[in-house]
Order: C-alpha cells, then sequence, then structure tokens
C-alpha cells in the first residue's frame, strides 16, 4: 500500500452577495501530492493549479497567504479533470495523509459538489499527520501547525509554505521522521460518507481503547435504543461484562456508562452525538480501562444530574402551586 500525502488550496467568495449565491463554500485551486512507498520513502509526486469555476475573484486572505493571482489559474484544468489524473495516479492501494482533518472534507465536497463518484461509500481510513506528529513528539493532544512541526524535526525549510506542493512535501517529510510503528496504528476516519451498512460500522482497538462509528440515526433516541450502540463488551477478551453504572447523559451530547470485566477491569464507556457534514446524526463510542478513581468521578457526575433533576421537579411543582 502506498500512502498519498495531500494538501489543497482552495479560494472563498470575496464578498457577501457571491457567498450567498453559491452552494460551494470553499473551491479547490491547488492540489499537491507526494507518493510515499510502505516503507515511506519518496517515490512520485503529483502537483496542478486549477481553473476556478465557481469564485472568480481571489478571497484578499487566500491570495495573500498562497501568493497566487486568480489570472495565473484561467488556463489551467478543471477540477473535474485534474481530479480523475490525481485518482489514476494515485493507483489502486492507498492511503491519504493530511495534516489535519480539513483537506479531506473539502476535497469530498468538490467532488460532490461536480457529482464525481465518491471515494468511499463508508467512513475513509486516514492518517491525520498533524494528530500522528502530536503522538510521536508531543503529548498526544495538542495541534501544532506545519511549519511548528518542521522547525521541531529541524526538516531544512528550503521551500516556501502555504502552497499546495511544499505543504504536500513537508508533510511527507514528517511522515518519514516517525519511527515508532505503534504511532502509525493510530488511524483516523473521515465520516464525509457514513456507514450505509451494518457491515461497514466502524470498530477499531487502539493500544488502551476502542472507538465504534455508527450508521445514521433519526435522532438521539433511537440511537440509544440501539443494542450496538449501547454494547459494552470488553474489546480486550471481547467477554462479557457487568454494568456498573447505566449509560446517562449530563449535556445530552455526551453520554457515560461504566462496565466490569471480571479479567480486565473497569471499562469507561464514552457516547459523543455527532453530526456529518449532511446534518445526518450518528454515534462515535470510546470504551477505555479505567481504575477506580476515574469509576467514582462518574459516579458522581451522575449523582449529580440526578440531583439536578429532582431540583429542577421541585421547582416546577413549587411553581405549579
Ligand atoms: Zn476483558
Amino acid at each position: 500500500m502506498n500512502y498519498i500525502v495531500m494538501d489543497l488550496e482552495w479560494n472563498q467568495a470575496a464578498d457577501t452577495k457571491t457567498k450567498l449565491e453559491n452552494e460551494l463554500i470553499f473551491e479547490i485551486i491547488e492540489i499537491g501530492a507526494v507518493k510515499l512507498d510502505e516503507d515511506r520513502h519518496i517515490v512520485d509526486t503529483f502537483h496542478e493549479l486549477i481553473k476556478p469555476q465557481v469564485f472568480q475573484r481571489m478571497h484578499q486572505i487566500t491570495g495573500e497567504l498562497i501568493h497566487l493571482k486568480i489570472e495565473q489559474l484561467k488556463s489551467c484544468r478543471s477540477f473535474v479533470e485534474v481530479m480523475q489524473d490525481f485518482l489514476a495516479w494515485c493507483g489502486e492501494e492507498y492511503r491519504f495523509c493530511t495534516w489535519g482533518n480539513l483537506d479531506l472534507i473539502e476535497l469530498q465536497r468538490n467532488m460532490e459538489y461536480y457529482q464525481m463518484k465518491p471515494l468511499a461509500n463508508k467512513p475513509l481510513e486516514y492518517y491525520d499527520v498533524q494528530k500522528l506528529f502530536s503522538i510521536a513528539f508531543e503529548d498526544k493532544k495538542s495541534r501544532k501547525s506545519l511549519e511548528y512541526a518542521v522547525d521541531y524535526l529541524k526538516i531544512e525549510k528550503d521551500k516556501a509554505f502555504h502552497r499546495a506542493d511544499t505543504d504536500a512535501y513537508y508533510t511527507a517529510k514528517i511522515m518519514e521522521r516517525i519511527e515508532d510503528a505503534n504511532v502509525l496504528t493510530h488511524v483516523s476516519f473521515d465520516t464525509f460518507h457514513l456507514p450505509k451498512k451494518r457491515k461497514d460500522e466502524v470498530r477499531v482497538v487502539f493500544d488502551n481503547y476502542e472507538k465504534y462509528i455508527s450508521q445514521s440515526f433519526p435522532d438521539k433516541l433511537e440511537a440509544m435504543k440501539n443494542r450496538k450502540v449501547t454494547a459494552m463488551k470488553c474489546f480486550l477478551c471481547n467477554g462479557p461484562t457487568k454494568r456498573k453504572i447505566t449509560w446517562f447523559s449530563s449535556n445530552g451530547k455526551h453520554y457515560y456508562a461504566v462496565s466490569h470485566c471480571e479479567q480486565h477491569g473497569y471499562l469507561k464507556g464514552k457516547i459523543r452525538m455527532r453530526k456529518s457534514v449532511h446534518d445526518e446524526l450518528y454515534v462515535v463510542k470510546t470504551i477505555k480501562l479505567v481504575d477506580e478513581v476515574a469509576v467514582e468521578e462518574i459516579r458522581k457526575k451522575k449523582d449529580q444530574v440526578r440531583e439536578l433533576r429532582k431540583e429542577k421537579r421541585r421547582l416546577k411543582n413549587e411553581a405549579k402551586s
């Protein structure tokens, strides 16, 4: 399998009127990519500017950032033509690698705008190199700029930033520098296309937690009725667990539960209600091993929710009488 390290530059409406007139928010005007082989060595590059078809004026900030004039793009090929060549260049088996999660969303939004065949009909596995950098060299949580990472790894800055070809090149250089194979187990999932079938739902196990991405649901209640959504199997032994704290929510967006596996101890479940790009509701659930202190904290949170409900009921009753 090859790695396709990709970076895009896009333009947007230069004024409010144009913005309101158009369905597309970001129009891709440049694509740059570096192909890495399985050992993450650079084997090829792809770079092309794209003729704008939606926005005929450059947004001021975009123009300043990427140093491109709209006139330079007018003789280029269209998005669909470039994309067809690009996807052929990607080959049969590949995984996208991008700095952050935006490029894949905007790529697919543009593809959808031009009614191109989708990249996938289910969540797309990819590497968010910004996240991998944080896992490999920093605290796993922070998200730094591409230039910060380049400086940190003392990669030679021989090209200007904020152009698709150079940013893809720097991102590829960062990919090359990740030595710990364990870091590369941290795939990300782009949910532009949610799973349409049960078998396409995502369930992956990382070092100390499991992640699950569901199909879409009409509403939260339906989601919480689904047994796959609320299941709390132990991801280490696949064995049954005893429910210690049943699912509850403090804000209607996040739900928590705790189960206990005889062999592996306490498992904390967290459900996040998410909205897709197409405004569909879906669930991201994580299950991870926790200690008793964490269990106590969740118990306290649940008690607080219960107390708050009681208090609300009391006030309501008081108001009535
Ligand atoms: Zn277990």
